[in-house]
């Protein structure tokens, strides 16, 4: 064999292993393996906020929704059920469903949403301070809800049963869960296949108001709810109540134990998982970073029970309002979970719970 044969099958054989190795390349770019943020499971949020009033009476739900879709993607959200807060009377920022709606719609896919915390949570505060609920005030209510569920609506919130004030400006807001306006709405919840968004701190007796929220707004002693909220739950079984900010627990009250004895007796009874540094860390489901054993296997004893919520504000950039980054920690509870169970927390159980299939924006 001559010098040149050689060198020229040795050229053909760098030739053909250079075009095997850019096959292969081109092959990895074409399927692309899952690197670690294409493997994330997405997750739908059951509850976040968006927060798009300006001053003098000026709005931009437009800018709070791009804010909310940026993060969404950043933290692998396909879709987030959005709501007004529950809102005291004459709360200075007040605002509806129907404020943001048109935003919405543009985004018809990545969202779906609760009314009634700009209404019907007042009217629930109007007749706890009138210490009765007039027939016109019910009747209010009963047509306001009508309008809600109409509207589109996967339901009705946040409306709240005791919600502490934790900053200047950040209401006090105390309701029986069992009051009649309360049972009025799980009937039409019920009858409308709509869920109720709940907030309510645990107290499983009357006790003093906890000692780092002692201010000027806030009561002394705060009143026991969960024998109420169990008769709220029993009053129409048909009508699925989600227990709000599961995890994330202001008095000590709401345990492991306590939330498995509710579930347990109330078939209708469903939570959203929140969770943020201030909440007391003896019940919240993480520890430093990693999922509490005894959550796991809450979670594990009731797998259709459970959401993701991250109370999320999303805010219009025209706004100078910071609010803290939730949702990495429900993200990592989420990415700590066996592939099943996860599946339904993460997705799964929203459809079950909120008629988000009838509901297209
Ligand atoms: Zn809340």
């Amino acid at each position: 064999m001559s010098k040149i044969k050689v060198k020229s099958r040795a050229a053909g054989y760098i030739f053909a292993g250079a075009v095997l190795l850019l096959s292969l390349v081109m092959l990895r770019v074409l399927v692309r393996a899952p690197c670690a943020d294409d493997a994330r499971r997405a997750f739908i949020d059951a509850h976040s906020h968006l927060h798009g009033r300006l001053p003098a009476g000026k709005a931009d739900y437009d800018g709070a929704v791009e804010t909310a879709l940026k993060r969404m993607d950043e933290l692998g959200i396909s879709k987030a059920i959005v709501m007004p807060p529950p809102m005291p009377e004459n709360f200075p920022r007040h605002y509806e469903y129907e404020d943001f709606l048109p935003a919405l719609k543009k985004h018809a896919g990545r969202f779906a949403f609760l009314g009634g915390g700009g209404s019907l949570n007042v009217m629930i505060q109007q007749a706890v301070a009138l210490g009765k609920t007039p027939d016109r005030l019910r009747k209010k209510f009963e047509e306001r809800a009508g309008k809600i569920a109409a509207g589109g609506a996967a339901g009705f919130g946040e409306l709240t049963a005791e919600h502490l004030s934790m900053a200047p400006r950040h209401p006090y807001e105390s309701a029986p869960p069992d009051h009649p306006l309360f049972l009025l709405l799980a009937d039409i919840a019920a009858e409308r296949g709509l869920a109720i968004d709940l907030h309510m701190e645990a107290l499983v007796k009357d006790a003093p108001v906890p000692a780092r929220y002692k201010n000027r707004t806030n009561p002394e002693s705060l009143r026991g709810n969960i024998s109420a909220l169990e008769r709220l739950l029993a009053h129409n079984r048909k009508a699925r109540i989600v227990w709000a900010h599961a995890g994330w627990d202001n008095t000590g009250d709401r345990t492991v134990e306590l939330c498995r004895e509710l579930l347990g007796r109330n078939p209708n009874l469903y939570m959203s998982v929140k969770i943020e540094e201030i909440s007391l860390p003896q019940t919240s489901p993480l520890s430093g970073g990693r999922l509490w054993p005894q959550w796991l296997e809450l979670l594990k004893a009731f797998p259709d029970r459970f959401v993701l919520g991250t109370d999320q504000f999303y805010a219009s950039p025209r706004l100078s309002f910071m609010w803290p980054g939730r949702g990495k920690e429900v993200r990592s509870l989420l990415d700590q979970l066996p592939a099943d169970l996860a599946q339904k927390i993460a997705v799964d159980n929203v459809f079950h719970i909120y008629p988000l299939a009838q509901k297209k924006l």
